[in-house]
């Protein structure tokens, strides 16, 4: 039973609102790290300090804020980047100083013009200072896949020597494939000095559709932090996806004998809060997350679905927190009901609110009968926004709903109303064929909530130079 435990670093904050069209503003982050903190992530990157305001903003309101979890804030290798990141972390129960700088020559040839001794002491000077003022520090060699093997080794061993608690192995080109991640992994366990006092983390980009594959490979070969996203999210085709890693490691103990501290049934909800902040929809095929990962169409498959889940579910989707459509919301709803599809959702209401979204949810369930995901979605951003009298609410509610139904953001048609003999104790469900009701693909998020989103600060990671988005 005693499995390695596999530390969650999430990046969503960091990483993660690197990729175009992720922006969030400080509020957003806030909410957005009370989640992780929910789901269970051991460390959140919450933002790169230097880099703007407004990532100073959210570090330090986050550390405020987030008390169980670690949180890092990214420096580059310089006394002020570290001095900034140090700043923002001030309230942080748990803060951790992720340094980073380039090692592979292509790197320190052509973007920061340093030789290699100079890297090498660039890096060694910073986490010596990180560490003056942290004990927590993590350090990355940025483009480690394409680092010279020797010198990456030399490099990780300075680190170390000055302080270093965890090192990171960034992929960050995505180019590494998996054996290969993983041999780097095994040959700086082999050959680094002090590599057993420290953490080994990944860091895996998904350039080549890898990330997922890499981490896991770095982990078989003794990496014990695995960095990565909710929904994949991240600079270009993104990072390793945070809910893939967690349940491969928990549906293949066989294969990987790690255990992480994740709470799996808070990861729909964790997935479905980033969609709606940034407004990119997951994939409709995206693993674990994406409306389609549950949903069976073909007859074949319908039918062994109704004689045994077992026959085409390798998990419930209950295990990650998917809702069950069959519990139809109406107007005959309770309020736990309600407050449960909410949650699921990824909103928590305090009592007051959770009242206004009840009230409003009645009004609307008289009238259109079945509230369907996305309807309350629009709903509760009413609530959020408070910015509705009573009677504006029905009247823009009315405009909003018609009574046919909106699509389900994760659409699938009761087992019941494909056949007989449904399994009651399995929530799996089976999307129906053309001809019956089934539901449509959903809107854009955009459309969920035209216009119900405070609107995004604007975008400060614009004039920033490119290399500030290391790792
Ligand atoms: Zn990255």
């Amino acid at each position: 039973m005693d499995r390695p435990r596999i530390t969650i670093f999430d990046t969503t904050l960091r990483d993660g609102e690197q990729s175009p069209g992720c922006s969030m503003n400080v509020q957003e982050k806030l909410r957005l790290a009370q989640q992780l903190d929910r789901l269970g992530v051991d460390v959140i990157e919450a933002g790169f300090p230097i880099a703007s305001d407004g990532d100073f903003a959210a570090v330090q309101s986050i550390s405020a804020s987030v008390r169980r979890p670690i949180i890092a804030g990214l420096a580059r290798a310089c006394t002020g980047d570290v001095d900034r990141a140090w700043q923002a972390l001030q309230g942080a129960a748990h803060p951790r100083i992720h340094v980073f700088l380039a090692t592979s020559d292509i790197h320190l040839i052509y973007k920061l013009r340093i030789t290699r001794e100079q890297c090498l002491e660039q890096a060694r000077e910073a986490v010596r200072h990180a560490k003056s003022l942290c004990a927590d520090v993590e350090f990355s060699p940025e483009d480690a896949t394409r680092t010279d093997v020797e010198f990456l080794c030399q490099v990780v061993e300075a680190v170390i020597a000055a302080g270093a608690t965890t090192v990171n192995i960034p992929d960050t080109v995505g180019y590494s494939m998996p054996e290969e991640y993983g041999q780097l992994i095994r040959t700086l366990r082999e050959k680094v000095a002090g590599i057993d006092k420290v953490t080994i983390s990944t860091h895996c980009h998904n350039d080549l559709g890898l990330a997922v594959a890499n981490s896991l490979a770095g982990v078989q070969q003794g990496a014990r932090q695995v960095e990565c996203t909710i929904n994949g999210i991240g600079e270009r085709a993104g990072n390793a996806a945070l809910e893939e890693i967690v349940m491969a490691m928990r549906l293949r103990p066989d294969r990987y004998a790690y255990q992480a501290g994740v709470a799996s049934e808070h990861l729909f909800a964790s997935s479905q809060m980033l969609a709606e902040i940034t407004r990119v929809p997951v994939q409709p095929n995206k693993a674990i997350t994406g409306r389609n990962a549950f949903a069976h169409e073909a007859g074949i498959h319908q039918d062994g679905m109704l004689k045994n889940p077992l026959t085409y579910e390798i998990m419930t989707p209950q295990s990650v927190g998917v809702p069950d459509s069959r519990l139809v919301l109406g107007k005959h709803s309770g309020r736990h009901a309600l407050a449960l599809r909410c949650e699921q959702l990824g909103h928590q209401f305090e009592r007051r609110e959770l009242d206004e979204v009840y009230r409003r949810f009645v009004v609307l369930a008289d009238r259109i009968k079945k509230v369907q995901d996305s309807h309350l979605l629009e709903l509760i951003q009413d609530v959020v926004k408070g910015n509705a009298s009573n009677s504006d609410a029905l009247s823009s509610e009315s405009k909003k709903f018609p009574p046919a139904a909106v699509a389900l953001p994760f659409p699938r048609s009761a087992v019941a109303a494909a056949g007989a003999n449904a399994n009651d104790s399995h929530p799996a469900q089976v999307s129906v064929g053309a001809g019956q009701a089934q539901a449509q693909p959903g809107p854009a998020p955009t459309n969920w909530f035209g216009g119900g989103v405070p609107t995004p600060i604007a975008d400060h990671h614009g004039d920033q130079e490119d290399y500030l988005w290391g790792v």
